[in-house]
Order: C-alpha cells, then structure tokens, then sequence
C-alpha cells in the first residue's frame, strides 16, 4: 500500500483523470468516489482513490452494497452501543469537550483533575487541533508529530438538508440516487423508505422525507439560505415531479470537520501508536497499515489503540478482519489463490 501512496499521492485526480482520458461516462462514476471522500477532484489524492477502489471494487464482496439500520440510529445503533458499554463499566461524558491534555503526576497525563495511562486522541481534526494547540509540553516532546498533526486539515465541508415535504419522487427510484452535481446537489436520500419513524410520518401526512447531500461545498458558497435555495433548484431540475413542493419541516447541517484527503495529507497522518506513550491516535484521518477508509478506518484505528493498551497490560489483542492488501492485477499475487478476506 505503501508503494501506491509513493507512486500516486501527490497527484490530484482530477489529472489523472484527464491524463487517462476517461470516457465522460466512466469518469462520471468515478467522481462518484472521490465524493466518498467529501473532496473535488482536484484536492484529492489518487493514491487515496485508489485505496477505496480496491476495498470497494477488488477485495471485498460487500463493498458496494448499502445496508442501513430500519430505525433511527439513536434508538437502533447508538442506545445499544451505550447500554453494552455501561453493563461493561464505561463511563460516557457526553457534552464534556476535553480542551488540554496536561503532564500527568501518577500517572502519565492529566485531564482536567483525573489522571490516565493511557488517552485515545478520537476527536475529528478541528477537535484534535484544538486540543494539541493547548497542550504545549506535547510539542515539546515531539515537534514533528504535533507540526504534521497541526498540518492536517479538513476538506471544504459539506451539507446534509433533511425536508419534510407534500409529495413524494416518481415511482421506480432506488432509495439512494447520486446526481451529477450541477452546483451543489451530489445525491438524494429517500428518508421515508430507510427509517421507520419518517415511513410513520409518511403515512399520516402523505408526501415523502428527503434527505439532500453535498459532499464538497463549492467555495462560494457559505450562505445557509443560499444553500437551501441551490438545493432546491437542483431538486426541482433533476425530479421535475416535485416542482411546487411545500416543505413542512427542516433540518439543514453545514459542517467542516471531515478530513481532506489532498495530495501531501497522507505523509502528515499520525499511526495510532506514536512517540509519546501512553497518548494513542484514533479516527478516519490516521495512517492505518491496511487500505481501509472512513468508517472501517476509524473503527479499525480504535481497535489498535485498544491492542496497544492490551499490550502492555499482558492481555489477548483483538484480531482484526482486512481485505487482502494486495491488488487483484498485483505481480505478485498471479497465480496465488487467496481469500479476498484475511485476518491478521
Ligand atoms: C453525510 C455523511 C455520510 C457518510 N456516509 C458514510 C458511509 O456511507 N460510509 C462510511 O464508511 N462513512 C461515511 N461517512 C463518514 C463517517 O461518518 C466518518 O468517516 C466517521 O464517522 C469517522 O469517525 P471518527 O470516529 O473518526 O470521527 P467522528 O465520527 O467525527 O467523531 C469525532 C467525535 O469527536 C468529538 N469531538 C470533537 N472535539 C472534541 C473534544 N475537544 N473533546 C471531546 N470530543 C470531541 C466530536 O463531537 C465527534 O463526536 C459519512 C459522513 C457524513 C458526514
């Protein structure tokens, strides 16, 4: 993977798209992946495409396949996850921002009057930063790691507007389409087919539950009220069959925390294990030795944070599942069967 990185990270896709003239139709699928990584084509890195391909396309047989919880994620995903970690002795602070990580006395760091061995660093990259910048003695200890660390950054941002709204789509649409962005709208979520509770309203109100993605906000763009007028005239071009739609409700995000994954990122990011011991790194923006990405990523890098502490505690690490590392066309894999699934 390593090689990949050496050989494409620092050009931008949009070139390497351009260099291999694509067809219009097979470059308009790929864009569909670099908007998996909430970047345009020209801030992203072909060795970062090129990872995804190959977990997507090449090694794994569901890689491709949509599959969501019936129910809200609060009650389907996050309230088990919470109970199962509370039966297990967890404590969770929610809404308990952590500002510095200070120089522990007993142990190895403080954080605000309770001490620990061990801090999993699992904030997204404007958290992380925020953090660093107020722990000064971590610089200290290792400039490089905290400069590359400060280095990284996030993509341009993105949008997520859910609506309420009188009339549903066309029949015959899947549940998750991808549009060819004109300005600002990538895709269209038909909410009240994937939960529930939006199915529940459905049937009493009639209408449908939208929910309209942009995954790179067009830099002059950063107006709320603007947004949700694009959105809708995109809306309104791609489904003419909504034209004159009222929309009862609405819930617009417009975020700027999702990691750019630019040529010259990669070099930046952190492994989960670095110099300071004890201190652990965690998240889809950390240098992971598998080709994995965004949420397999940011699990899999908080399992080996975990191995690390279970490490040094004698206890049994957890195993980890990976696609095969190598390529399909990859010389060295010719003529050798292997499963498209390894544990490690
Ligand atoms: C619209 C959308 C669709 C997506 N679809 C997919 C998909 O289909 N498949 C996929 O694999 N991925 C998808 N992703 C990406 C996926 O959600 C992320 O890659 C994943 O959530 C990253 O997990 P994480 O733990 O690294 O960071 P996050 O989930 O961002 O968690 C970081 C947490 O740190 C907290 N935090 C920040 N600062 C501090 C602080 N100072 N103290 C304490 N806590 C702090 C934040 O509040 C946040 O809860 C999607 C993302 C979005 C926005």
């Amino acid at each position: 993977m390593e090689r990949t990185y050496e050989a494409y990270e620092s050009i931008p896709f949009a070139r390497f798209c351009e260099e291999a003239d694509l067809p219009p139709e097979l470059r308009l699928s790929f864009r569909t992946f670099a908007r998996a990584f909430f970047s345009d084509e020209a801030d992203l890195s072909t060795a970062d495409v090129l990872r995804a391909f190959h977990f997507y396309y090449l090694s794994h047989d569901h890689g491709l396949l949509y599959d969501y919880p019936a129910g809200d994620y609060e009650t389907t995903l996050l309230a088990p996850i919470r109970a199962h970690l509370e039966a297990n002795g967890v404590e969770i602070r929610l809404s308990s921002p952590v500002s510095e990580i200070e120089r522990g006395e007993g142990k190895r760091f403080r954080i605000e009057r309770e001490e620990y061995d061990w801090v999993v660093m699992a904030a997204d990259i404007p958290g992380m930063q925020s953090i660093l910048e107020q722990s000064a003695w971590l610089r200290e200890v290792d400039a490089e790691l905290v400069g590359n660390m400060l280095a990284l950054r996030t993509s341009n941002g993105y949008a997520v507007w859910r609506i309420w709204v009188d009339r549903d789509v066309r029949a015959g649409l899947p549940t998750f389409i991808n549009v060819d962005r004109k300005r600002l709208l990538d895709s269209v979520t038909l909410y009240h087919r994937v939960t529930d509770e939006a199915s529940a309203w459905v049937e009493i109100h009639g209408g449908a539950v939208l929910e309209l993605h942009n995954y790179s906000l067009p830099r002059d763009l950063d107006d709320d009220e603007e947004i949700r007028r694009v959105f809708l005239e995109e809306l309104h071009h791609y489904f003419p069959e909504l034209q004159g739609l009222a929309i009862s409700d609405e819930v617009l995000q417009v975020r700027r925390d999702f990691p750019a994954f630019a040529p010259g990122q990669h070099a930046l990011r952190p492994t989960p294990e670095v110099s300071v011991r004890g201190l652990l790194m965690a998240g889809d923006w950390v240098r992971l030795p598998y080709p994995m990405t965004h949420m397999e990523a940011a699990y899999v890098s908080g399992v080996l944070c975990a191995n690390v502490v279970f490490r040094e505690l004698g206890l049994r690490e957890e195993r980890i599942s990976t696609v095969a590392p190598r390529g399909l066309l990859s010389p060295k894999r010719a003529n050798a069967a292997r499963p498209a699934l390894q544990m490690r």
